[in-house]
């Protein structure tokens, strides 16, 4: 999230953290042009109004780069110009302020689902079936509750089905920037995740990290 309005940059934050997402805040257009080169970010929430460099060439600049993380550009309100220049420079979707919080969270789910790679709505292997929005899961059908992490794990090794996931990419995806824990915090999640899921829902590979099984 690049937003210097810093009050509101943690609210989102937080809210956002609730749901699931990991959050990284950028507060001017160079920091966030900068973590948004040097990070694997699955979607961007940039701010038009920055110091340093607004969002519109911020924007331009990823595109130019040729990174195409979504973006959901948070324009003025009334700002119809600031909505075309959006689309314009790359962005793929915007909203203007003040914006509903369900419509950011349901926008920005409409885009991890477009962005990059196809992604569809339900996640399945084998007899684990996730539902991202409403952040639920099912095994053979009956309902399993998962505490939030590890439901953004599992979320994140099934958009990743038939790969083998290493163990600090979870970290990276899963935990934000600041976190400088112990990254054995991602094995008690996946051990936690067997014990309710089943020993053999996620098979860990030697050297490698963590892969979905299929079966
Ligand atoms: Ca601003």
């Amino acid at each position: 999230m690049v937003e210097d309005e810093v009050r509101q940059a943690a609210a989102l934050k937080r809210g956002l953290e609730a749901e699931g997402f990991a959050v990284d805040v950028a507060t001017t257009g160079p920091d966030g042009l900068w973590l948004a080169t040097e990070q694997p970010y699955d979607v961007i929430v940039l701010d038009v109004m920055l110091p340093g460099k607004n969002g519109f060439k911020v924007c331009a600049e990823l595109r130019a780069k040729e990174i195409w993380t979504p973006v959901l550009m948070l324009t003025a309100k009334d700002g119809e110009l600031d909505e075309a220049e959006a689309l314009d420079t790359g962005a793929d979707d915007f909203l203007s302020k003040p914006f509903s919080y369900v419509v950011l969270v349901a926008r920005l789910r409409a885009l991890l689902r477009r962005g990059g790679a196809p992604r569809p709505a339900r996640l399945r292997a084998g007899r684990v079936e996730f539902d991202p929005a409403a952040r639920t899961c099912t095994l053979g059908g009956a309902a399993v509750e998962l505490t939030g992490r590890e439901a953004s794990i599992l979320e994140y090794l099934l958009r990743r089905k038939g790969e083998v996931v290493p163990k600090a990419e979870i970290l990276d995806h899963v935990w934000d920037f600041a976190f400088d824990g112990d990254a054995n915090v991602v094995e008690v999640h996946v051990s936690a995740l067997r014990r309710k899921l089943g020993a053999s829902s996620i098979e860990t590979v030697r050297g490698g990290g963590y892969r979905v099984s299929e079966r």
